[in-house]
């Protein structure tokens, strides 16, 4: 059994975990470069009452927040499900290295019932670029 496994079954453990206390079944965990594990989450969006309460986005806050970018670009996430596009954003911005994850996002949908998925908000724009642009401009100078 690979290192990699070895940490996806303990993520798969962690999702075990929050379902036995009635959360979502998703569990990750950050490793550090020599393996050691610096940090796991498993899903507490019903318990906290927030939406943004998964796994992978705790982490990547935590990462962001604790770890400095060269640290953080060396660690590897595993998790029991595919990052949603939530979570994948937020892993973008904290700069974590890898990601290594079990079931696939096409692979959990089919063990969800029908029209259970994330569903995107229609969005409307570009608008308004001569007033929107104003309080960015030289910002990232
Ligand atoms: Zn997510």
């Amino acid at each position: 059994m690979s290192y990699d496994q070895e940490l996806l079954r303990r993520a798969i453990g962690l999702a075990a975990t929050a379902r036995d206390k009635g959360e979502p079944p998703f569990g990750s965990l950050l490793a550090g470069p020599d393996g050691t594990v610096l940090a796991e989450e498993h899903n507490t969006s019903i318990g906290d009452r927030d939406i943004t309460a998964h796994p992978e986005l705790k982490l990547a806050r935590w990462a962001a927040r604790e770890l400095d970018p060269a640290t953080a670009a060396a660690t590897t996430m595993y998790t029991s499900c595919q990052p949603c596009g939530m979570c994948a954003g937020a892993i973008a911005r904290s700069g974590l290295g890898r990601v290594v994850y079990a079931l696939s996002g096409e692979q959990l949908a089919s063990l969800q019932p029908p029209g259970t998925g994330f569903t995107e908000a229609p969005a409307e724009g570009p608008a308004l670029f001569d007033e929107a642009r104003v309080p960015v401009e030289g910002y990232y100078t």
